[in-house]
């Protein structure tokens, strides 16, 4: 019997296939167009976590010992993984390390954050909230928009909900393909 990780495992190969012809496909019918788009997504996010970062999130995160990096699979969407080919650096995953998020490390997350999934990025915890001055929290909050922003022009390009968590697009799309 095929465990869950490998099963995983199966989904996350068989999805970056997928995302390979789906990326093929946007530079084709859009180029350039479409990499500024990816770019204006990645630059959002990181301006993000730079915001946070001045507070010192890695302090505290260390300190909290990264309790919201737990069952992280779900985490990366589509457009985070269509950045991740477009660069040619989709992010080696361990689906055995649970309840460890695949894409973490004992070191912390071994994404950069423009490559990290949004919903990472987007989530602020109390413990780093609380450190957040008013304007940063509004910087913050005109990010998050920004992001919130691409991942709609996105979808509208695609006709995909490029929110989606890349295990569920792609355990649907290779489902879908069995039954041609
Ligand atoms: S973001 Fe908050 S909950 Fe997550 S690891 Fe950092 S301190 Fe902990
Ligand atoms: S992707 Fe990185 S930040 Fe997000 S849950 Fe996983 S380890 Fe944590």
């Amino acid at each position: 019997m095929v465990s869950v990780h490998e099963e995983d495992l199966q989904v996350w190969q068989g999805s970056r296939e997928l995302l390979v012809s789906l990326h093929d496909r946007l530079i084709g019918n859009h180029g350039t167009e479409w990499l500024e788009l990816l770019e204006r997504y990645g630059t959002f996010k990181e301006r993000m976590a730079a915001v946070t970062a001045d507070v010192d999130a890695a302090g505290i995160c260390g300190t909290c010992g990264g309790l919201c990096c737990m069952n992280g699979k779900y985490r990366f969407n589509v457009l985070d993984a269509l950045c991740g080919v477009a660069l040619d650096c989709v992010p080696t995953v361990n689906f055995r390390q649970t309840p460890l998020c695949p894409y973490g490390a004992d070191t912390g997350c071994s994404l950069t954050p423009s490559l990290r999934p949004a919903d990472c990025i987007l989530f602020i915890c109390e413990a780093i909230d609380q450190k957040l001055s008013p304007p940063a929290r509004l910087e913050l909050t005109r990010l998050e928009q920004l992001v919130r922003d691409c991942l709609r022009e996105a979808s509208l390009v695609t006709g995909e909900l490029l929110g989606t968590p890349v295990l569920l697009w792609g355990s649907k799309k290779l489902v879908s393909k069995l039954r041609e």
